[in-house]
């Protein structure tokens, strides 16, 4: 009969603790736990007023699939004698505090938070929104750990129509960087707007799918890789982006792949590949033969399935039988460039 040596046992003991360090890097950021139950998603996703769960998840989902939501909503579990949500919300993974807004009249996020975290090798950030506050000894810089409680839901935002009772919840989004001189950029692009959030402001948070990501690290256990995830998005369509040391190719390198000719005579740009939503997911370098236009952005390519499915954002345009880059992706290009 097999009977472990004191040493077998204690390899046995470093196994599980590496496995169990590799748990599940994103928890659910409630103790809402809908989400992995069965026939769950109206217990666990808010929709919009009348309509349907599915309204509150990622994607061109809103106004009957022409705007785009960024993040998913979580249902409210707990209240108040008078029906206030009271839920706390929890750090999704460790991380540190990147920014908060406690001014809910200057974002239709409301109070917000945002997280900073690094997970296989990735720098990724959680945004929580809608907040009713956020906990009072929390700074910029402190470290919190994954289920830590961070805030309490609420139903903070600056929109007219406001977040009815019976929809409280709180607005969840997993997001890329995009560009930390987007303050600079965004006063050139639109002089007559404000941004309150300097780099905190939405527009320079590009959203993965939270609900895709939770639901892939349910599947793969911890064979999950938010590396691979990313890589794996599928392709919207391919630019050119004229220019070779822009924010995005020193914070996301793991995403740039090998050209052996560029590594040999230089390079001149790089090819984008995007996803629905715009996250530059894979980068080519391209040496100066490689590119033949001589315009900063080209499109190269549109995968047209894709479009059809996620339109929303409008990232591309179709006129007449050609493609070309909208308003909406010539401003994501030059933002991620500036
Ligand atoms: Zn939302």
């Amino acid at each position: 009969m097999f009977k472990p040596s004191q040493w077998q046992f204690a390899l046995l003991l470093l196994a599980a603790s590496v496995t169990s360090s590799r748990a599940q890097p994103f928890r659910l950021p409630t103790a809402n736990g809908a989400f992995f139950e069965p026939d769950g998603e109206e217990r666990f996703f808010v929709g919009t007023i009348g309509k349907p769960w599915l309204t509150g998840t990622f994607g061109c989902v809103r106004s009957d699939g022409r705007k785009f939501h960024e993040g998913i909503d979580i249902r409210s579990l707990q209240r108040d004698s008078r029906g206030e949500p009271t839920d706390p919300v929890t750090a999704t993974a460790d991380g540190a505090i990147a920014y908060f807004s406690t001014h809910p009249s200057l974002s239709n996020y409301g109070n917000y938070l945002v997280l900073r975290h690094e997970l296989d090798g990735l720098e990724i950030y959680s945004l929580y929104a809608h907040l009713k506050n956020v906990r009072d000894d929390l700074k910029v810089g402190q470290n919190v750990k994954a289920g830590e409680v961070i805030a309490a839901m609420g139903r903070t935002t600056n929109t007219r129509e406001g977040i009815s009772k019976d929809r409280a919840h709180v607005h969840f989004e997993l997001d890329l960087f995009v560009n930390e001189h987007f303050p600079a950029w965004h006063r050139k692009a639109f002089p007559n707007q404000r941004n309150d959030h300097a780099e905190w402001n939405g527009q320079n948070l590009l959203g993965l799918d939270p609900r895709l990501v939770l639901l892939e690290q349910h599947k793969q256990g911890t064979n999950f890789n938010l590396l691979n995830f990313v890589r794996n998005q599928t392709e919207l369509c391919r630019v050119i982006v004229r220019d070779t040391q822009f924010p995005w190719l020193t914070r996301y390198p793991s995403l740039i792949e090998r050209n052996p000719a560029a590594e040999k005579e230089g390079v001149a740009g790089y090819e984008l590949s995007l996803n629905y939503n715009g996250v530059p997911f894979r980068l080519v370098p391209r040496t100066a033969s490689e590119i033949r236009g001589k315009a900063k952005y080209q499109l190269l390519s549109v995968n047209e399935s894709e479009y059809r499915a996620h339109p929303c954002r409008r990232l591309v345009v179709k006129r007449g039988s050609r493609w070309e880059l909208g308003q909406n992706g010539n401003h994501l290009l030059e933002l991620l460039t500036y």
